[in-house]
């Protein structure tokens, strides 16, 4: 196999060649077909998260087919699956019997602690990987492993909110928002500010509103979604919001939370995060995208390229989102 791998945090990822790994019990090995980038990759390549395992290869937002399998799993070659950042849970701790397992205390993760998909193959336990439905080509599937996976749960977390602010609108927003406009809601994009072409995006997507997140609409928004790992939007996003009001953290890392006045978060709004998925968010999600139908907008890298990939999320030069291809 090929893959691009993190030998040290803060330094390009390297390819290398190495031999297939052989599937464990309970592991299915897959033919990598497709791997998208997300913004936490950056955060595991750049240290923002604690304990990278180098060397690791990066990558949660996995489609591969099954080529191999190990002892008690009974899933045929050639089986689409998809591989997403919850990668295994303990099954025991308090978080995993009461049904919580994204907040599993020995949780382990896609492309962090194990290594992903930004490679030629990969190994994965088959409890945490899933059928992809047949209306996705393997390229549009992959963002829909994380940036929809995560963007529902944070959608599912803003509850029955009509009118929905999303901040930041890269891969997870503009599949939260195509998922939003069919549920009726009003979606309210929130961009960097002179971001126009983002701006024009989140319009194309069914946004009623889209502008620069120092500005507000003319409405209260029933809540918002934050996906710009930006601090200083919290305070942004709940003056925005109306009394009862909820802000959505979305992103596993955050730049520190300006002081604010408490008068803001005073009428009951409130501010919470969204941590990693459930396999029941999968399922879940998995079956609605294609009512909706969400399409993705995806811009394909050769594996090799990775590295710009990763370059051109930091920058905020995306539409959507950067899928690898072995
Ligand atoms: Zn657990
Ligand atoms: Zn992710």
């Amino acid at each position: 196999m090929r893959a691009m791998v993190l030998r040290r945090v803060g330094e390009p990822l390297v390819m290398e060649r190495r031999p297939d790994p052989e599937p464990g019990p309970g592991q299915v090995l897959l033919d990598v077909a497709a791997c998208a980038v997300c913004r936490t990759d950056l955060h595991v390549c750049d240290g923002d998260l604690p304990d990278v395992p180098v060397p690791v290869i990066p990558g949660h937002e996995i489609v591969g087919r099954v080529v191999a399998t190990g002892a008690g799993v009974n899933i045929a070659a050639g089986t689409r699956l998809g591989v997403p950042w919850l990668g295994h849970t303990c099954g025991q701790c308090r978080y995993c019997r009461d049904g919580n397992e994204n907040l599993c205390d020995n949780a382990r993760f896609t492309g962090y602690q194990i290594d992903g998909g930004y490679a030629t193959a990969v190994l994965a336990d088959h409890r945490y990987a899933f059928p992809i439905p047949d209306e996705y080509s393997d390229i549009e599937a992959a963002p829909l492993l994380c940036a929809g996976l995560i963007g529902y749960r944070s959608l599912v977390m803003a509850g029955d909110a009509r009118r929905l602010g999303i901040y930041g609108f890269g891969a997870a927003a503009h599949i939260v928002a195509q998922v939003a406009v069919h549920q009726a809601r009003e979606v309210y994009a929130f961009t960097r500010a002179g971001d126009e072409a983002a701006q024009r995006f989140a319009m194309r997507l069914g946004a009623v509103w889209a502008g620069p997140s120092t500005e507000w609409p003319e409405v209260e928004l029933d809540a918002a979604i934050l996906f710009a790992p930006v601090g200083a939007l919290v305070p942004a996003a709940l003056r925005a919001v109306r009394k009862g009001g909820i802000v959505v953290c979305g992103g596993i890392h955050m730049s520190d939370i300006p002081a604010f006045p408490y008068e803001i978060l005073w009428g009951e709004r409130q501010v919470r995060s969204v941590a990693n998925l459930t396999r029941r968010d999968a399922v879940e999600f998995l079956e609605l995208a294609p009512q909706v139908p969400v399409r993705t907008h995806v811009e394909s890298f050769p594996l090799d390229q990775a590295n710009s990939a990763l370059n051109r999320l930091r920058e905020g030069r995306l539409e959507g989102a950067a899928v690898l291809r072995p």
